[in-house]
């Protein structure tokens, strides 16, 4: 019989990624899909293939949530917060699949990413473990970059600065950078066409729009445009914030580990719209080749390749922009640090929205269809 999957969040960013990617694979046609929303429930729910999905159903609505299968959620956290747990409490026996933080660190929840942790999945499945949710969005990326190094155990630590891109923080905030770019360049617009105008005027035009009350940063709190913000996340009481804090803890979940792998870093909003690169400091175990080192990388899943390390290849081919929309993962500027023959450095850079959000979900909806 088929499944009565409920969907709520499927506007949002990760939400839209995630079916679009289900109408791409043919993952929606054994199921029956239920759309729901906390905003405009009572309207029309999308038109997949000429086939109408009917109205939308209320999102708080705990009856109907209560005769789900499976429920799939990319709303938030606070909606997590809000309903799980009195489902939970009312003995709901359906699966719970999650794009938010709020679960992950629960004993009961897996944090789902199959290429890296498949045989766990599927050992918890048949232990009974019934919520599955996705790991944040660069400890995803990390893993599927790095896998071959952590599966064959050779790394001891690693340090690493994040380049977060503004979707991240989600549509409104993508919303807001796209604002902030458009207000800087109506103010020099007139400048720019003008071959005389100086530079330097044109960047005290642009300083003087970003310090006035009309520059839009009602989002992020601060300019992103033109600027960085190194600190993403509430703050942890030892100096981290929470999102470097989840680099450590999520990593050892999903793999599993019997003796913690540390790592940590600072982790940086930059003025990018889609997809997070990362760049690592690996300390090795051992004193591996560079040729090893990118076969290691390379086999360990479909999706990873490496670009060479040289200008041409890292310039055009390392960048946000050309993974924006694929399941690549791009690793590159792999080299032996001079600090030492067992220090590596990497740079990573994936969609976040793919591989860092929607596309382990997607993959736990079909084990879960295959299993239960
Ligand atoms: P989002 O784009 O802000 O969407 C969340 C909800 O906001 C939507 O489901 C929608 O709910 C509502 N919404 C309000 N205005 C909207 C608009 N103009 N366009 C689309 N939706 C709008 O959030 P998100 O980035 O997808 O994040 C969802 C969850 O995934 C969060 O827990 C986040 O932490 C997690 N996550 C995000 C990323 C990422 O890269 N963004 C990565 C990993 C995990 P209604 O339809 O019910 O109104």
């Amino acid at each position: 019989m088929k499944k009565n999957v409920g969907f709520i969040g499927w506007r949002g960013m990760v939400g839209s990624v995630l079916l679009k990617r289900m109408i791409e694979e043919n993952d929606i046609t054994d199921i029956n899909l239920i759309f729901f929303s906390t905003s405009n429930f009572g309207n029309q729910a999308p038109t997949i293939n000429n086939i109408s999905y009917g109205i939308l159903k209320n999102a708080y609505d705990i009856d109907l949530l209560m005769n789900l299968d499976i429920i799939i959620t990319c709303q938030g956290s606070k909606y997590t917060n809000d309903i799980y747990f009195k489902l939970k409490k009312l003995d709901w026996k359906g699966y719970w699949i999650d794009a938010s933080s709020v679960l992950r660190m629960k004993s009961d929840v897996i944090i789902v990413l199959d290429p890296v942790n498949y045989n766990i999945i599927i050992d918890s499945i048949n232990k009974g473990i019934k919520t599955f949710v996705g790991g944040n969005c660069t400890v995803s990326l990390m893993l599927m970059a790095l896998g071959g190094l952590f599966q064959k155990n050779l790394i001891e630590w690693i340090s690493v600065s994040t380049y977060q891109a503004a979707s991240g923080s989600g549509s409104g905030h993508m919303v807001e950078l796209l604002s902030q770019m458009g207000v800087l360049y109506n103010s020099v617009s007139t400048d720019l066409k003008n071959p005389f105008c100086s530079v330097l005027d044109m960047e005290r035009t642009v300083a003087n729009i970003i310090k006035t009350d009309h520059f839009p940063v009602s989002k992020f709190s601060v300019p992103l445009a033109t600027s960085l913000i190194p600190w993403i996340d509430i703050s942890m009481s030892n100096g981290q914030t929470k999102e470097e804090w989840k680099g450590e803890v999520e990593t050892n979940k999903i793999l599993g580990s019997k003796k913690i792998i540390p790592i940590d870093g600072i982790c940086v909003r930059i003025g990018s719209l889609r997809c997070h690169s990362q760049s690592f400091t690996i300390k090795l175990k051992k004193n591996i080749s560079i040729i090893d080192v990118k076969t290691i990388l390379k086999n360990h899943n479909t999706w990873v390749s490496v670009v060479e390390n040289n200008y041409e290849d890292t310039i055009n081919n390392l960048n946000p922009l050309k993974v924006s929309g694929t399941l690549n993962i791009l690793v590159g500027r792999i080299k032996k640090m001079t600090i030492g023959n067992d220090y590596l450095s990497v740079f990573s850079v994936g969609d976040q929205l793919l591989w860092g959000a929607a596309e382990p979900l997607r993959r736990i909806l079909l084990i879960l269809k295959k299993t239960i």
